[in-house]
């Protein structure tokens, strides 16, 4: 079998025993579990409570037919044209920092067609991968479902709008990766999913896509973490990293200090701060989401997605969950209620039935954004330090198959060969 048909790393003799994960977020807990696999004795330190990151207000989409590197052409044309106006689904606040400098200067120049390609054809063999590692986890006892996206609903108010995303899952096809589309009439789409209002003039149904309910997935796979032994302790941040050659010396926010053969970086937005100093470069940015949720009179079967107005519902238990919005600011800035607002104001018009002025659960989080919409999965300058991050938009998606593949490099001391363009070094 080869290394990327097994389903979980085997002990390396030589390999670390005792491995520290940073982040309680869908990466770092995949990580752990897949450490756990071979038997490692896993640590996780979290600052604050399990899924407290992006991980838990996020859209749940298992979706690899839209995963997809972030920076390409229509994202900068659409950006310059929109980004000052706070009403806007992509907002850029005027006074940039250093990091949203250098990520904004690096996302310019990555939003060509050839580098979108050349970052596509990276995904395509995680994204081939993505939803068996969730299989793996719920063979393995994680017991948190995944649900059938049928139907999964791109939604536009007339079928020209609907151009765009054919053109894109048509390139995402012709970079090799297997995506079932159709484009349905407006009609057909509220047969489908009677959620939908008249406005809806037309569709693209997407097959084969799954979707979960994440702050139960995470919750989830954090018991099963706990269940196999590791300690995960909350409310525990860590503030340093030292690589003191045959280990790695944490650091706590407290002063504690512990040692361990290797460590996992997993910190979602903020990985730049403990990955920085072992080499790490690729500035992390906040691309900030927001999600609340509403009563229905019919809860879709799926989810719907209306790509003009950037948002995503997704059914979770009997609440419809509203998401959306690309926010580039700071992952500890307060809530801006203009976003919700904005949300609302784009999605209502689509909804039949559903009560937006019903809202719970409003909550904001940070998609940890690569300049190049690449993750940063592997070895730093330290052979003990591994990052697992940056997956933007896609981390919930593409979380246990990343744990996977980086508890494998943990074990053996190199990644396989798919995660090289992934190369935190970069
Ligand atoms: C509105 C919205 C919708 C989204 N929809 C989807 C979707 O449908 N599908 C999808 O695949 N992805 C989606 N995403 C993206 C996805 O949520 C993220 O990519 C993913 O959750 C990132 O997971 P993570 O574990 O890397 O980071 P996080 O979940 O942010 O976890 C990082 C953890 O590290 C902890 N931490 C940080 N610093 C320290 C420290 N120094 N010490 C200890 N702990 C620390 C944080 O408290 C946090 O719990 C969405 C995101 C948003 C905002």
């Amino acid at each position: 079998m080869s290394s990327s048909q097994q389903h979980g790393p085997v002990f390396v003799p030589g390999a670390p025993r005792q491995v520290a994960v940073v982040g309680a977020g869908m990466v770092g807990l995949s990580c752990a579990w897949f450490l756990q696999e071979a038997g490692v004795q896993v640590t996780v330190y979290e600052r604050d409570s399990i899924g407290a990151g992006a991980s838990w207000g996020n859209a749940g989409w298992l979706t690899p037919a839209l995963t997809a590197p972030l920076p390409e052409p229509a994202v900068l044309r659409y950006g310059l044209r929109a980004v000052l106006d706070p009403r806007s689904p992509v907002y850029l606040p005027l006074r940039a920092d250093r990091t949203l400098l250098r990520f904004l200067t690096g996302f310019a120049a990555h939003s060509t067609a050839r580098r979108w390609r050349r970052g596509m054809a990276a995904y395509v063999p995680l994204n081939e991968r993505a939803l068996e590692a969730f299989d793996v986890l719920a063979a393995g006892g994680v017991p948190a479902a995944t649900q059938r996206a049928e139907p999964f609903l791109a939604c536009f108010r007339r079928e020209r709008d609907a151009r765009v995303l054919l053109a894109e899952l048509a390139h995402i096809r012709d970079t090799g990766q297997e995506v079932g589309f159709q484009p349905v009439t407006g009609q057909r789409a509220r047969a489908l999913e009677p959620a939908l209002s008249d406005r809806v003039g037309a569709a693209v149904q997407i097959s084969g896509q799954r979707y979960l309910h994440p702050p139960e997935y995470v919750r989830s796979l954090a018991s099963a973490v706990r269940q196999r032994g590791a300690e995960v302790a909350e409310d525990v941040g860590v503030a340093d990293l030292q690589d003191t050659g045959g280990g790695v010396t944490v650091t706590t926010t407290t002063g504690e200090r512990e040692r361990h053969d290797a460590v996992v970086v997993a910190t979602g937005a903020e990985l730049g701060r403990l990955a920085g100093r072992f080499g790490v470069r690729q500035p992390v940015q906040a691309g900030r989401g927001y999600s609340f949720s509403v009563p229905v009179q019919q809860m879709p079967r799926g989810p719907l997605y209306f790509p003009a107005q950037r948002v995503a519902c997704t059914p979770l238990g009997d609440r419809l969950r509203v998401a959306g919005m690309m926010e580039f600011r700071r992952p500890g800035d307060p809530l801006d209620p203009r976003r919700i607002a904005a949300i609302v104001d784009a999605v209502r018009p689509f909804l039949s039935g559903a009560d937006l002025d019903d809202r719970r659960d409003e909550w904001v989080g940070s998609r940890p954004c690569t300049a190049d919409g690449l993750p940063l999965l592997g070895p730093t300058a330290s052979p003990r330090v591994h990052v697992a991050g940056g997956h933007g938009m896609w981390g919930i998606a593409l979380g246990p198959l990343t744990g996977q593949l980086v508890a494998q490099t943990v074990l053996k001391g190199e990644a396989p060969p798919e995660l090289a363009p992934f190369d935190p070094l970069r």
